[in-house]
């Protein structure tokens, strides 16, 4: 990881932007730009250098974690440490905050230690937009991380039968993440199965699959610190062509929805293009306001990231981005389907990064 070269383009932008400073306090920005990953620090990014702030815990993973940035233990509390630091420097300035992630109360106690010369700004997502531009060390880890989330399906398909219950799978999915050498799933598996399969984030339950409707199985698994997030939808109870009629359809609806959208994906189109493709085709098909979600999300570093897919954004795709394309379908009280792969921009459309088969798939009941 090139952790100079992050520092040194977001240094570039603060030159070009009211800022002489910026403070630097979520932790997934901390990570993305001198690579401490532990749950306690701070981030000051200067002109001239960078400051580390972690307590005596971190004090021999940060030294050894840390690149690019002075590391400084504090004594007393983080904010006080890099407040005295900030207050040291000469003249007027103004010094950026990440509103996003700083509360009001920590905002307030900064502000008292700085004298009136210092004044905090809000320098919202300026972490996040370098962000979501993958460089080619980002996108090997995701690779990584995409191909070892999608093992978890095959086992899914193992354990799911009726009467068996979602947390089951859940537990054999994340146990089998566990023993593949995932560091933790990327969110809490949503096993969603009969009338829950029309919940769009269904954690699972305690309840038992029941024949004759969709599992919808979403999941994700961190490896290299990156996120993997995936969908598939199942049928379960009857063969391909015993499945309800109307679920088959809305299965196709959905998977060509999902289709026309990635073929979308190409650099210099906006995501909200991009969630309005996977949108027509669904109204197309009269399931327009069965689509109650957005088409996708950033993933990286953290499981939702900029940019959003989403009805009217305006953020243009360039190469090295990494978008999730999940658009789904859902019935309240009968069930539901959603399909999700990853895909990242390249100089000419996109490669879908999530290797599991998209046909319709039914186990059988037996
Ligand atoms: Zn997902
Ligand atoms: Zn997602």
């Amino acid at each position: 990881m090139n952790y100079q070269r992050r520092q040194q383009s977001l240094r570039d932008r603060l030159a070009t932007t009211q800022f002489d400073a910026l403070l630097v306090s979520h932790l997934p920005n901390i990570r993305y730009l001198c690579g401490f990953t532990g749950s306690s620090g701070l981030l000051l990014v200067e002109e001239s250098g960078s400051v580390f702030f972690t307590d005596v815990r971190y004090d021999t993973q940060a030294h050894a974690e840390v690149k690019g940035a002075k590391v400084v233990i504090a004594r007393q509390s983080l904010l006080n440490a890099a407040g005295e630091r900030i207050a040291a420097l000469r003249g007027k300035k103004a010094i950026g905050i990440e509103a996003d992630h700083v509360t009001v109360g920590e905002r307030k106690r900064l502000n008292d230690l700085l004298p009136a010369r210092l004044r905090l700004k809000n320098a919202s997502a300026l972490v996040e937009r370098a962000r979501m531009v993958k460089d080619e060390d980002e996108l090997a880890l995701i690779r990584t991380a995409v191909n070892l989330g999608a093992k978890l399906f095959d086992r899914a398909l193992e354990v799911i039968r009726p009467g068996v219950k979602e947390s089951e799978v859940a537990a054999e999915m994340e146990y089998a993440a566990r023993r593949a050498g995932a560091e933790a799933m990327s969110f809490p598996t949503i096993i969603a199965s009969g009338p829950r399969s029309a919940l769009p984030h269904g954690r699972a339950s305690e309840r038992a699959i029941m024949p004759g409707a969709f599992v919808v199985c979403d999941f994700g698994v961190i490896l290299g610190g990156y996120c993997s997030d995936q969908t598939r939808t199942v049928w379960v109870g009857a063969d391909q062509k015993g499945a309800a009629q109307d679920a088959r359809a809305a299965y196709e609806a959905v998977l060509e929805a999902q289709q026309a959208a990635i073929a979308a994906v190409r650099p210099g189109t906006r995501t909200g293009e991009v969630d309005a493709v996977a949108r027509k085709v669904l109204r197309k098909r009269g399931l327009g306001r069965y689509f109650t979600h957005s088409t996708g999300h950033g993933v990286g570093l953290e499981i939702h990231e900029a940019p959003r897919v989403a009805a009217g954004q305006k953020d243009v795709l360039r190469p090295g981005m990494v978008i999730t394309i999940e658009p789904g379908v859902y019935f309240p009280g009968k069930w539901g389907v959603r399909i999700e792969d990853m895909v990242a921009v390249t100089e000419r459309g996109c490669d879908v990064l999530t290797p599991t088969s998209k046909s319709f798939l039914a186990v059988s009941a037996s």
